[in-house]
């Protein structure tokens, strides 16, 4: 629950009386205008309260709002969604030429982190709020969504209003305080799989963000840690055909992070779009070899379109059988 006031506005200080004293967990930040964000729930009478303030109960809505809604259409399954972009953004050009080569691919929806959570402290860490702005500069300019991570709650409302699905990365599944926070934005959480989480910790995770209001959630199967070297992580096919039997949630396979090497992320996809998914996401960067995170596993432009043939014949053969 998202409560926004003007820089002059006094009442703020009343609502964070109240939250206090009602022993309820909140944060505020202050951009234009102050933000404070409930992270606890509200009973009804807390909310009378507030009321009787002269505050009216917030819309969910943040400063940022998709024309389309992007969830709709990846639920739909009138198409394959195909989420696609470089690991990180790294610079005007390379999102200039990989938006260019999406675009004329009809893919509609760019990812790319500009906040990375990387296992190494030296690694290039993203370019933060730079990094955002040039993502929706380049999917603006071929009307497409924006995909990219966000790593801590401080930052939703940064992301919030550069993205049109937040995603929540592996290593964060866990991370039921910046769940229970999605839970208070109105968009779509994509919801990556913990390496380490079965399937049950993964859908129980899902429901931290359902209770605080937002119940648009996509689940993405990244691979999980077994013993086998040959691969960076094993992609679990059986794990997206068991959400689709447990689940309502749309689910995208990511091939990209489970075979961290390219000349697997094909065979991969394609093996998910056949379990029931509803959508794949991919990395591809102009020059794979350069590329400052994941470049063993980047398809470049021209795999990248070989690719998408294939793993729509896949999905549309799946539609007939
Ligand atoms: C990513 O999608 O860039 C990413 C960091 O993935 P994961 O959280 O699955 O490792
Ligand atoms: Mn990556």
């Amino acid at each position: 629950m998202i409560y926004s006031f003007a820089n002059t506005d006094q009442r703020r200080t009343s609502l964070i009386e109240i939250l206090q004293r009602s022993g309820i967990d909140f944060e505020v930040s202050e951009h234009d205008h102050i933000v404070v964000r409930v992270l606890g729930r509200l009973t009804p009478d807390i909310e009378q309260k507030i009321r009787e303030m002269g505050i009216s109960i917030p819309s969910l809505k943040l400063s940022h709002q998709p024309e389309v809604d992007s969830y709709e259409q990846i639920r739909s399954k009138r198409e394959l969604t195909i989420i696609a972009g470089p690991c990180a953004v790294e610079s005007e050009e390379q999102l200039a030429t990989i938006t260019e080569r999406l675009h004329s691919l009809k893919v509609r929806f760019l990812r790319g982190g500009a906040y990375k959570p990387r296992t190494k402290v030296d690694s290039f860490q993203g370019l933060g709020v730079a990094g955002l702005r040039l993502l929706r500069k380049f999917a603006d300019r071929y009307s497409m969504k924006v995909v990219t991570e966000v790593m801590d709650r401080s930052q939703i409302d940064t992301v919030a209003e550069y993205a049109d699905i937040l995603q929540v990365g592996s290593r964060n599944m866990f991370n039921y305080t910046l769940l229970t926070a999605l839970g208070s934005t109105n968009l779509p959480v994509l919801l990556k799989r913990g390496m380490s989480a079965t399937i049950s910790e993964w859908l129980s995770a899902a429901e931290y963000v359902t209770r605080g209001g937002n119940d648009k959630i996509i689940l993405c199967e990244r691979g999980i840690r077994t013993f086998e070297p040959e691969v960076a992580h094993t992609l679990d096919v059986a794990a997206i055909a068991i959400i689709k039997l447990r689940s309502e949630y749309p689910v995208i396979v990511d091939p990209s992070h489970a075979a961290g090497r390219s000349d697997l992320v094909l065979p991969l996809a394609r093996a998910g779009v056949a379990a029931g998914a509803d959508g794949v996401m991919v990395e591809v960067h102009p020059q794979p070899a350069k590329a400052l995170s994941d470049a063993a596993q980047a398809l470049d432009p021209d795999q990248f379109e070989m690719f998408v043939t294939s793993v729509r014949n896949c999905f549309t053969a799946g539609k007939t059988t």
